[in-house]
């Protein structure tokens, strides 16, 4: 039995793909990026469903984890976005996989392993333009596609660019990103390459910025159903994928004057019960949810008190007198009408979305798994 777990729901994901299949339109494609075990989702359950919707691409961070999803999906395209290795070069030849290109050298060990193997490699070469991490600089740009044209062995099938404040209110500096992005592809043409396939959007951009669609968006977040922070009222519709549920472990009565976990930062007033939970941040509750988290139990909020531990949390539970060891405790989800969204968990802990799912650890298992065509959503067992 699993004390802490999240519970995906595959309906809500359908329901996210195609609210972006619907914004970009036809004739163009949606790549759903899995990076980071699928954003903490899980990569394996996730991945799969969506190659069962018809998801064709596939974008992850490094080497390792394209190795992991081309095990489960033998015949999807999977983009490596991320820095890759020269050690890991054979790795993508191997599991067949597309590596983002962002320097002259690195494509010359391509090129130079692709003649090797007399396998010709696809790439996408990556521009940087704005975002100040991979990619080329535009200055430098004509020149390396310039090179890039005389590698017999690259089949050039793509190019991109990534958005540095997609998810900001000033859009203009993505506008101009996207300008340099086009003047990119003119180059391109001038260098006798044509890509295949053009992308930039993530997935604030998706819905925000549609001159930034080209004929493939890169879509993550969206696809789980958040947004980066609290600060987006305009609400695209999409639905959130993941909960993070728990037990409770043990109920336990408090009397004042006793204190609560390490560092005695809470101290009991009034008599009360505090239930133990085991979620701690070794599962990704952050320890800067102590004494400022909340939890749903029995359909209402409970405060966090006290530090969160490795493995501990304490919520004081004196107002729900009904609750009881083994009692479903919601860390992030609904339980009767309240909730706790990601965002909320973010906002607590001042950081965004993606580092709150990020964080979600091993230990939590990925045990229920909601899934119905059309019907109501159904609950598989612990376990699957
Ligand atoms: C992570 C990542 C994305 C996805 O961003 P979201 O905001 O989650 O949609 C797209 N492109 C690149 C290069 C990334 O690293």
């Amino acid at each position: 039995m699993s004390h802490s777990w999240i519970q995906l729901d595959l309906n809500a994901l359908a329901w996210n793909y195609r609210l972006v299949q619907e914004k970009i339109g036809p004739h163009k494609e949606v790549l759903a990026v899995v990076k980071a075990n699928a954003y903490g989702h899980g990569m394996i359950p996730i991945a799969t469903a969506l190659r069962a919707m018809g998801m064709q691409w596939f974008g992850v961070a490094g080497v390792a984890e394209g190795c992991r999803l081309r095990e489960i999906l033998p015949d999807a395209k999977i983009l490596v976005m991320g820095c890759i290795l020269d050690e890991e070069i054979p790795d993508l030849f191997q599991s067949d996989l597309i590596p983002a290109v962002s320097s002259l050298r690195f494509a010359q060990e391509l090129n130079g392993k692709a003649q090797r193997n007399s396998i010709p490699l696809r790439v996408h070469l990556k521009v940087d333009t704005g975002m100040g991490r991979l990619g080329i600089h535009p200055h430098a740009l004509q020149d390396f596609l310039n090179q890039v044209a005389q590698l017999p062995y690259l089949r050039v099938e793509g190019m991109m660019s990534h958005l540095a404040s997609a998810d900001e209110k000033d859009l203009e500096p993505s506008v101009t990103q996207l300008w340099l992005f086009e003047s990119a592809t003119e180059q391109a043409k001038a260098a006798g390459l044509h890509p295949r396939w053009m992308h930039v959007a993530n997935s604030h951009a998706i819905f925000r910025l549609p001159k930034s669609h080209f004929n493939l968006v890169r879509c993550g977040l969206f696809l789980y159903g958040l947004y980066a922070t609290q600060d987006f009222p305009e609400g695209f519709g999409l639905k959130p994928v993941l909960q993070w549920k728990a037990r409770i472990g043990l109920i336990k009565e408090f009397h004042p004057g006793q204190t609560v976990s390490y560092g005695r930062t809470h101290t009991i007033h009034k008599t009360t019960k505090v239930a133990v939970i085991s979620v701690g941040y070794a599962d990704g509750y952050d320890r800067r949810l102590s004494n400022r988290g909340r939890v749903l139990i029995h359909g209402q909020y409970a405060p966090v008190v006290g530090r969160v531990t490795m493995d501990h949390i304490m919520v004081d539970v004196g107002s729900i007198p009904g609750a009881e060891q083994g009692d479903e405790v919601v860390l992030i989800g609904s339980q009767g009408d309240l909730q706790i969204r990601v965002e909320d968990m973010a906002q607590w802990l001042d950081t965004i979305s993606y580092e709150v799912v990020c964080g979600i650890g091993p230990r939590v298992r990925t045990c229920l798994i909601a899934q119905s065509v059309g019907g109501p959503t159904v609950g598989l067992q612990p376990g699957s």
